[in-house]
């Protein structure tokens, strides 16, 4: 061999028509882009080209200025985002599978976008069409589908986040209706939504879901000043005092904490996806980096091996995230995924997307803790995703009482 002449250790036939389709996306070493529908990859490919077009020459700014661009609600709208697994009200019953590269290509733009489609659709719709009365889906599932009404899910509490079923807030039987009392914390468009689908405990302990709207007295909202994260969301507190509601606010078909629980489970099935498509982002940011920014020499820093280290990992996890959570989806789609499943893919995936991102922002050097790159927000966003919906010791503590039949939640007893 010439010096300076690279050494190939592909057979020459074996490049044949699969340098094409590694062109395409160099991560896709398994063809994962195979396994989906046509359908699926359409879906995928329209929220794509939006996300690319509307949201990703924004998004720093909006990041930055701690903003959510409400003013986009109605085009998620018209893209079918939200409800989009919902076959009724003229919705497209999309594929659990189609559902999840839709919240995939959501977090490639931003964490904070993801979260409000999700909690639209998988906290919000989700218990309407699941517990709700048949006059509340008339009126609320058509207007959420259309943005024309924003809801939030209030289940955390100042002293409960991993423990909700301690939460405080009680509703009281009063005549034909209900009193509201209790406070809730870190909810995502709270103080926007036009709807909260807000959890508390009646006078027998049972946890119920009442729809309380914006507006009714004694209902009020703040948002939590001061976060670094989720900038483009917005996050608040909701104060309920001797609000009072009828009964038919109240979800007539849910009762106890598998309901909130049941919605948690919607939820973190998309954030499998989407934390996903955050890795990507920070994935691709690193490697364009890497190919163009030179040091010592005229060579690029991919061509040294703890950089190209960094990639494989990070192309690595991302492909074995992708295949469990297409699988999952699949499982779904079948009616047989259940909640352990669901923890699992969230818990690897958001653990996936932080050290992606991480690693993607040590590429960068300094250049990584700079808005103009995407890496740093997403790195930021990352820290909740990890904690919302279950932190990665609550989904790790329901895969060990899975594995061990031993729940670990409690600290263990002293009995002498
Ligand atoms: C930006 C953002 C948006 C959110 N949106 C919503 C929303 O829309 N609706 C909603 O209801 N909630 C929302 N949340 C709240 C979120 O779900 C909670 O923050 C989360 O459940 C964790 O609760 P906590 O913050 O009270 O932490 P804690 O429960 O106090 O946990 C603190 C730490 O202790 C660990 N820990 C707790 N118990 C154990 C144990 N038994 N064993 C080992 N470790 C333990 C946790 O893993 C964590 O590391 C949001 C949070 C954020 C940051």
């Amino acid at each position: 061999m010439e010096p300076g002449q690279a050494k190939c250790y592909r057979p020459a036939e074996a490049l044949e028509g699969v340098e094409a389709d590694m062109a395409r996306d160099l991560l896709d070493l398994y063809g994962v882009e195979e396994l989906y529908e046509d359908d699926e990859r359409h879906v995928r490919d329209a929220v794509r080209a939006w996300v690319d077009e509307r949201i990703l020459p924004e998004i720093e700014a909006w990041a930055w200025d701690g903003r959510f661009p409400r003013e986009l609600v109605g085009e998620m709208a018209a893209l079918d985002l939200f409800g989009a697994t919902i076959s009724e009200y003229g919705l497209p019953g999309l594929s659990n599978v189609a559902y999840g590269l839709v919240m995939q290509e959501l977090e490639r733009g931003d964490s904070g976008l993801r979260s409000f489609v999700s909690v639209q659709s998988a906290l919000v719709m989700y218990p309407i069409m699941t517990w709700g009365s048949q006059e509340q889906k008339d009126r609320w599932i058509p207007m959420l589908a259309a943005g024309k009404a924003i809801g939030c899910f209030g289940l955390t509490e100042p002293d409960f986040g991993s423990n909700p079923g301690g939460m405080r807030s009680r509703a009281r039987r009063d005549r034909d209706g209900w009193v509201l009392n209790g406070s809730k914390a870190w909810i995502t468009n709270g103080s926007i939504a036009d709807v909260a689908v807000a959890w508390a405990r009646d006078d027998d302990g049972v946890v119920r879901g009442f729809l309380v709207e914006r507006g009714t007295p004694g209902f009020e909202t703040v948002d939590h000043k001061g976060k670094y994260s989720l900038r483009a969301s917005v996050t608040s507190e909701l104060a309920f005092s001797d609000v009072r509601l009828p009964d038919s606010s109240r979800l007539p078909h849910a009762t106890g904490l598998k309901c909130p629980l049941g919605c948690l489970t919607q939820a973190r099935f998309g954030i499998a996806w989407g934390a996903l498509g955050s890795a990507l982002a920070t994935f691709h940011a690193a490697l364009d980096y890497a190919k163009t920014r030179t040091q010592f020499g005229n060579a690029p820093i991919a061509s040294h091996q703890i950089i190209q280290e960094r990639l494989v990992w990070m192309a690595n996890e991302i492909t074995k995230g992708q295949l469990m959570v297409w699988r999952l989806g699949r499982l779904k789609d079948a009616g047989r995924a259940t909640f352990v499943q669901v923890s699992q893919a969230k818990r690897n995936s958001c653990w996936v997307a932080r050290e992606c991102a991480r690693l993607a922002r040590e590429t960068l050097g300094a250049n990584g803790v700079v808005n103009e790159y995407p890496i740093m927000r997403h790195l930021m966003n990352l820290e909740s995703v990890y904690t919302y919906e279950g932190t990665h010791d609550m989904h790790t503590l329901i895969l060990g009482e899975h594995l061990t039949g031993i729940p670990a939640f409690m600290p263990p007893r002293n009995d002498g």
